[in-house]
């Protein structure tokens, strides 16, 4: 059972406190306070744990402060958004606040290679104003024959570099729970000039031992990529999983899915759950058009059909997009094929810009239509 307090309430600690006295009178029952912050306000929730089946609604209902009591299954507890009128619950990592009420672009190499190649990266972001990248330093390959990143010893000058170019979050994956102490170390020994997102992969995406692991951590917030041959509802279990461990601060990113019908993309595009996902939880969802679409290829407007799959993304509703770039990607090691070059980023961002202002135009036009009113008429 789920109590919903009003938002911003002054006497927060009173309300806790009276529902922890009525929970008192049933056995068996743990009472568990979240709090959320979304862009505008502060949201809190009273979870009841344990045999609540027996426990009546009235009660709490009753209590001054209670906005709502609802009664939900297991499923998507901590993530799940149980009020619709609650904002999305952002979060803040080394000044950069990520919510709804930005879109913030993760343009980076795929995996790092050379120093240069980080530095020239990071230098066209900061040209853009740009503060936050994608660096891949432990790589997942399909073939063990293929190159699997630089692992910890890039990583005290990819930090560098970051710091050299004001670059403050860096998303960053993690394939096993010790490269979380490799991060941190070297962000110490480096006097954190830059702060990381740990991403879990696709291919993680039901590694349960990683997921508890690195939900046990408060040093890093998590970009959590769908599982690209499961259901979305297992993908959100997964999240669940990492803020069962006390880790809220998830971005959840669709990143395409597995099917020959996605072809000649490498992958399905599946932006349009960001609706879904949006519905159905409180992450900030994010999109990955590079491993998604897998291709530098335009179509015949001249556009990239990555650009394309961005728009997709954006126009329904996503606040991040991560995306691979590398300055010369005919010598990356790791989907050069589907990088876009450093001359393309200016216009991402304009194009970026472009369709984030049609998404609000849009949705303030269609404000106060009841579709669901329409739909049943
Ligand atoms: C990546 O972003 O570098 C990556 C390997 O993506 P995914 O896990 O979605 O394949
Ligand atoms: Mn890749």
């Amino acid at each position: 059972m789920i109590i919903i307090l009003e938002p911003d309430l002054d006497n927060q600690k009173t309300t806790v406190q009276a529902i922890r006295a009525v929970a008192q009178r049933y056995p068996g029952v743990t009472v568990k306070p979240y709090e959320f912050k979304g862009t505008t306000h502060r949201f809190t929730e009273v979870h009841l744990i344990g045999s609540t089946a027996a426990v009546p609604t009235g009660p709490f209902e009753g209590l001054p402060g209670i906005r709502q009591v609802v009664r939900v299954s297991a499923k998507y507890r901590l993530i799940g958004r149980h009020d619709p009128a609650h904002e999305t619950a952002g979060f803040e990592h080394n000044g950069v606040r990520i919510d709804e009420s930005t879109v913030h672009l993760f343009a980076g190499l795929c995996a790092v290679d050379t120093p240069a190649h980080v530095d020239e990266m990071m230098a066209a972001l900061a040209r853009e104003g740009i503060v936050t990248t994608r660096m891949g330093a432990y790589k997942p390959r399909s073939s063990p024959y293929d190159f699997q990143g630089l692992g910890k010893d890039c990583l005290p000058w990819v930090f560098e570099s970051a710091g050299k170019h004001g670059i403050r979050l860096i998303a960053m994956e993690t394939t096993d729970a010790s490269h979380l102490d490799e991060l941190w170390e070297a962000l110490d020994r480096a006097g954190h000039p830059t702060a990381v997102m740990v991403q879990v992969g696709t291919r993680n995406a039901q590694n349960y031992e990683l997921l508890k692991q690195i939900g046990r951590q408060h040093e890093f917030p998590v970009l959590f990529k769908r599982g690209m041959g499961i259901t979305l509802e297992e993908s959100l279990n997964a999240c669940e999983y990492i803020a069962s461990e006390g880790n809220p601060r998830i971005v959840f990113c669709l990143r395409g899915v597995k099917s020959l019908l996605g072809e000649p993309h490498r992958n399905l595009v599946d932006f349009a759950h960001v609706p879904v996902v949006r519905r159905q939880t409180r992450l900030p969802v994010c999109i990955d058009p590079s491993h998604s679409v897998g291709t530098r290829l335009c179509a015949p407007d001249g556009l990239p059909d990555i650009f394309h799959a961005v728009g997709q993304g954006v126009i329904a509703g996503a606040c991040a997009v991560l995306v691979d770039f590398h300055p010369h990607p005919e010598v990356a090691l790791c989907d050069g094929g589907q990088a876009l070059t450093l001359d393309m980023l200016g216009p991402l961002v304009e194009y970026i810009r472009r369709v984030r202002a049609a998404y609000l135009e849009s949705v303030a036009a269609m404000e106060g239509l009841d579709f669901t009113a329409l739909a049943s008429a």
